[in-house]
C-alpha cells in the first residue's frame, strides 16, 4: 500500500498556501484509493462494473473541488454514484456538489457487485459498514476511529459490540479497515478498540458507582490512562478536555439507558 500526499492547487489569480487544498492518497489496488484530506474523514474511492463510486464526500471550502479533479485523475471519469456510512455532513456534506455534477446519491449499495454492505446501530441509529470485496477493504464510518475516542452514544455497548461484530464477520484476517477518522487499520487493532471501549464503560461505571461527579471522573488517574488508549499516535493535543468531560458525560447516558 503506497499513500502519497497530492497537493490540488485550485485555479485562482493569486494563490496561497491555504487555498490548495492537501489530500492524502492511498492505493489499495488498481481500483480502490482511500482518499484523506488533512486531519479529515476518510473517502473511499471505487472503479467499478457500474461506474465510479464515492464513499462519504466530505464538505470544505475549495476541497470538493480538488476531490473532483483528484477522482478524474485517478480514474479519468467523473463519480456515477455516493455512499455514505452515515449521514453525519462530515461524510456526506460533499453529496450535493457531486449530486450537482450529475452523480446519483444511493441509500444501498445492492446494485454494486463489487460491495456488500451491512447496517447496524453504533454511533448514530443507521451506521452502513460498506465492504469492496476485490480490495478487501471495508469502510466503516464513526463505528469506529482511530484518532479519535469511541461515539457509541445512539447504539450504546450492545449495538457497539454488535456493531464490531459485524465488521469482523465480512473479509478475513488481511482485510483493511478503514475507520471514519485517522490511520486505517486491521482486524487485530479493532478487536484492541473493541476492549479499550468496554474497559472505559466499566471504568466510567465504577467510578459513578462511588458517587464521583464525571468532572472528577475526568481528574481519574486510571480513567486518563484508559483514555490514552485510543490515542495510538500520541498526539499531544489529543482530546481537548471540554470533549474528554463530554465523552464521560455521554457514556454515563448510555450506562444510565442500560445498553
Ligand atoms: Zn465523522
Amino acid at each position: 500500500m503506497r499513500t502519497i500526499i497530492f497537493f490540488i492547487a485550485l485555479i485562482y489569480p493569486v494563490l496561497s498556501v491555504a487555498d490548495a487544498a492537501e489530500i492524502s492518497v492511498t492505493k489499495r489496488s488498481a481500483d480502490a484509493y482511500i482518499l484523506t484530506p488533512t486531519y479529515a474523514t476518510n473517502i473511499g474511492l471505487f472503479n467499478t462494473a457500474k461506474g465510479v463510486v464515492l464513499i462519504d464526500p466530505m464538505p470544505g471550502e475549495g476541497q470538493l473541488e480538488a476531490l473532483d479533479t483528484l477522482v478524474k485523475s485517478i480514474f479519468v471519469k467523473p463519480v456515477s454514484y455516493i455512499l455514505n456510512t452515515h449521514a453525519h455532513s462530515d461524510h456526506s456534506g460533499g453529496n450535493g456538489y457531486f449530486i450537482a455534477a450529475g452523480s446519483e446519491f444511493i441509500q444501498s449499495a445492492d446494485a454494486v457487485a463489487e460491495i456488500d454492505m451491512v447496517t447496524v446501530k453504533s454511533h448514530t441509529a443507521n451506521d452502513v459498514i460498506f465492504w469492496h470485496k476485490p480490495s478487501n477493504t471495508i469502510f466503516v464510518g464513526d463505528i469506529y476511529t482511530t484518532n479519535w475516542h469511541p461515539t457509541f452514544y445512539a447504539g450504546g455497548v450492545a449495538g457497539f459490540v454488535a456493531a464490531v461484530d459485524a465488521i469482523l464477520n465480512l473479509g478475513d484476517e488481511s482485510s483493511l479497515i478503514v475507520p471514519g477518522h485517522g490511520a486505517p487499520s486491521d482486524k487485530q487493532q479493532l478487536k484492541l478498540f473493541r476492549q479499550n471501549t468496554l474497559l472505559w464503560v466499566a471504568q466510567v461505571k465504577v467510578l459513578s458507582e462511588q458517587g464521583l461527579t464525571a468532572g472528577e471522573i475526568k481528574d481519574n488517574a486510571e480513567i486518563q490512562r484508559i483514555l490514552g488508549k485510543f490515542n495510538p499516535e500520541h498526539k499531544t493535543d489529543f482530546i481537548p478536555q471540554p470533549a474528554f468531560e463530554r465523552f464521560i458525560e455521554r457514556t454515563l447516558t448510555v450506562i444510565e439507558k442500560g445498553v
